[in-house]
């Protein structure tokens, strides 16, 4: 746990700049310290483990999923979760749109895009994305609010690569504010950057950057709560 380095990066941030603390098997305890400190937006990437630590946890907390969602898991966060970022294929979005209906809300997301050269990593393509954009089933859906973009860059110690790629994520978020989201004041979020990149990805437009281990320590996988 690092609060120094929180404080740290937190006051080095643009005003449109927000800082999610990824909180990913990390126990409650180290993000109550963050809590205490000011901190409100914690992101997790397991279902089950972030209906747990909500259910544990202050509820003036803002929890962002950020990892691979299984639609049998959607249960598990759409009653609270404040947004989801890795929204990667048309049938995701259709069931959690399903979800916020049955929990009588709007669930605000982000569509993820695939910008690595990592197979592993997952998102749509812009063409994909345009293909749900067009489509009818996509007019249907009016429990969830598309805000933005989500990417990650290749996991390499090649800065100019994940500069590249941060480059192309800000080109797909305004060909797409441009060409389906011109009058809709909700698309404005670009949701890049992590510990090792996370000034590159300031410096390249993001409005979101995802923090785990500066702040919290290297994850200790054996901390974690849930299977
Ligand atoms: C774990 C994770 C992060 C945070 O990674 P750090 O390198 O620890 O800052 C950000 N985004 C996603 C999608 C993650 O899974």
């Amino acid at each position: 746990m690092n609060i120094e380095k929180y404080n740290e990066i937190k006051s080095g941030l643009p005003a449109h700049v927000q800082l999610i603390a990824v909180s990913k098997f990390k126990p409650v305890e180290d993000i109550l310290i963050l809590y205490d400190a000011g901190q409100r937006a914690f992101g997790e990437n397991k279902a089950q483990e972030m209906k747990a630590k909500h259910e544990m946890l202050p509820k003036d907390i803002q929890w962002h999923f950020i990892g691979y969602l299984q639609t049998n898991k959607i249960k598990y966060i759409a009653p609270y979760v404040t947004m989801i970022h890795s929204i990667h294929s048309e049938a995701l979005l259709q069931e959690v749109n399903k979800y916020a209906i049955k929990n009588e809300r709007v669930i605000p997301c982000l569509l993820e895009f695939h910008i690595a050269e990592e197979e592993t990593k997952s998102g749509f393509t812009l063409e994909e994305c345009e293909r749900m954009l067009n489509g009818e089933i996509f007019q249907t859906l009016k429990n969830v609010k598309i805000c933005g973009v989500m990417g990650m860059g290749t996991f390499t110690e090649d800065m100019n690569q994940v500069r590249r790629e941060f480059q192309h994520l800000h080109q797909i978020f305004n060909t797409l504010k441009e060409k389906y989201f011109q009058d809709n004041p909700d698309f404005k979020e670009i949701s890049m950057g992590m510990t090792d990149d996370y000034p590159i990805a300031i410096e390249e437009g993001s409005t979101m950057i995802r923090i785990g281990s500066a702040i919290f320590g290297p994850r200790d996988y054996s901390q974690m709560i849930t299977p």
